[in-house]
């Protein structure tokens, strides 16, 4: 019987038990160690007693990253020092940065999650993982490691960049498997082609992480390899780090450790529960962690439950990809629109290009109207332009269910940033 990550736990009912094991743990947890949860839990009248249930768990206060921030350098500690082994941070390119603590036992818990992440990938013992992330204080590289080594594969930690030093290990040691994010898949991809290697690597698989891929480039990576398979990873340093999720072999939707903490998805502008499988923010709680646990988390990463049961057969649920931020929302017409649905919809058009500007005006008959202004591929005929816009409307329409006027420009009008591009073009006046 090989070794296994997955939970031991057989049918749903089993899996509630547990959860409520773990949230009541992690509560009464909290509540005791740590002065801020106390002092939330208190001013919103509820006590560690008070979560009998799952559903209990709307009872307790969010938690956000101003709460890490403010508690810096060491928010939310619910531990003695003494019990902290390891501290990582996030790379802070929103203020500043935010540092987590972790025990012993959270970093035993964190490997042995992720090595259900390779598990899941369908590794074996085999397999060589050339790991090219960022290692340091941050929790990718070391995580992605901690985890290889666990489930025990064999780890090259290469970290990010270096192509040349890349390609020598994928040639010289036949690494069967890169962790990256995509873009840097597709720079490998690209240099291993143009350089004639294909023949002479293993590469058979690919994990992508931190980073939403467009289902294009995805495809351009395959095949210019030749790849087997391709999976998403997910995490953030809030919780644990990378290797909280991952699609299995099916690519159905991303499972995620439901052992390991509860998700919830509401609207970030009433913080009510959405329906099941509507987008809305992700909340996280832990049902294990010791040092820093984290209670209804609002990550601001927007996705959706997937309700229907993977056909792999796991009992563990499943989320869709990240499809943006819940900073980012816009309120149009009484409904929520998130720039990531309206760029998922324009990724599974050919003719346009990614790059897209959304305007939203007033005008005089006192309605709200949305314009989007896209760009057609380089070298498009003009006279196509009437069809596109026919076709960018209806996509956007049944991706956000209200209306908006399109606007096709030639290819390269719409202006480029190396940073974020801003997108959404507000002049409504309230
Ligand atoms: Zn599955």
């Amino acid at each position: 019987m090989p070794k296994t990550f997955l939970p031991s736990f057989v049918d749903k009912a089993q899996m509630e038990r547990r959860q409520l094991e773990g949230l009541k743990w992690t509560v009464q947890h909290a509540y005791r160690g740590c002065e801020h949860y106390r002092n939330a839990m208190d001013r919103a009248c509820v006590e560690p007693m008070d979560i009998q249930s799952l559903d209990d768990i709307q009872k307790l206060p969010f938690t956000t990253s101003d709460d890490l921030r403010a508690g810096y350098p060491f928010p939310l500690l619910s531990v003695p020092f003494s019990d902290v082994v390891r501290i990582h941070a996030s790379s802070g390119t929103t203020g500043k940065r935010k540092i987590l603590a972790y025990t012993q036992k959270d970093v035993d818990d964190w490997g042995h999650f992720f090595a259900r992440c390779y598990e899941m990938a369908g590794l074996t013992p085999e397999d060589r993982v050339q790991i090219a992330v960022g290692y340091g204080v941050w929790t990718a590289g070391v995580g992605f490691q901690l985890g290889c080594e666990r489930f025990g594969a064999m780890a090259v930690p290469a970290g990010p960049g270096n192509i040349d030093m890349q390609c020598d290990f994928l040639v010289d040691l036949q690494s069967t498997v890169m962790c990256c994010t995509a873009s840097m898949g597709l720079l490998m991809a690209e240099e291993i082609h143009r350089r004639g290697l294909q023949d002479k690597i293993a590469l058979r698989k690919m994990i992508f992480g931190s980073e939403r891929s467009s289902d294009a480039m995805r495809q351009r990576i395959k095949d210019l390899l030749g790849l087997e398979e391709m999976f998403d990873i997910v995490g953030m340093t809030e919780l644990y780090g990378p290797g909280t999720g991952q699609d299995c072999t099916r690519h159905e939707g991303i499972h995620y450790w439901a052992d390991y903490y509860l998700l919830e998805i509401v609207d970030p502008d009433t913080l009510q529960p959405v329906a099941p499988g509507e987008l809305g923010e992700m909340v996280v709680t832990t049902l294990q962690k010791e040092a820093t646990p984290l209670i209804r988390y609002r990550t601001r990463d927007l996705s959706r439950l997937i309700t229907r049961p993977c056909s792999c057969g796991s009992i563990l649920p499943m989320h869709d990809r990240i499809l943006g931020r819940s900073d980012d929302m816009i309120i149009f017409r009484a409904v929520n629109i998130y720039p990531g649905q309206v760029d998922s919809a324009l990724s599974q058009i050919e003719e346009v290009s990614s790059e897209y500007q959304i305007v939203l005006e007033r005008r005089d008959d006192g309605k709200d109207y949305m314009t989007l202004r896209v760009e057609s591929r380089d070298g498009t005929d003009r006279s196509h332009y009437p069809e596109i816009e026919r076709k960018v409307a209806s996509a956007v329409k049944k991706a956000v269910l209200v209306s908006c006027d399109v606007e096709v420009n030639d290819y390269g009008a719409l202006p480029r940033s190396e940073r974020k591009s801003k997108r959404v073009f507000d002049h409504r006046s309230f």
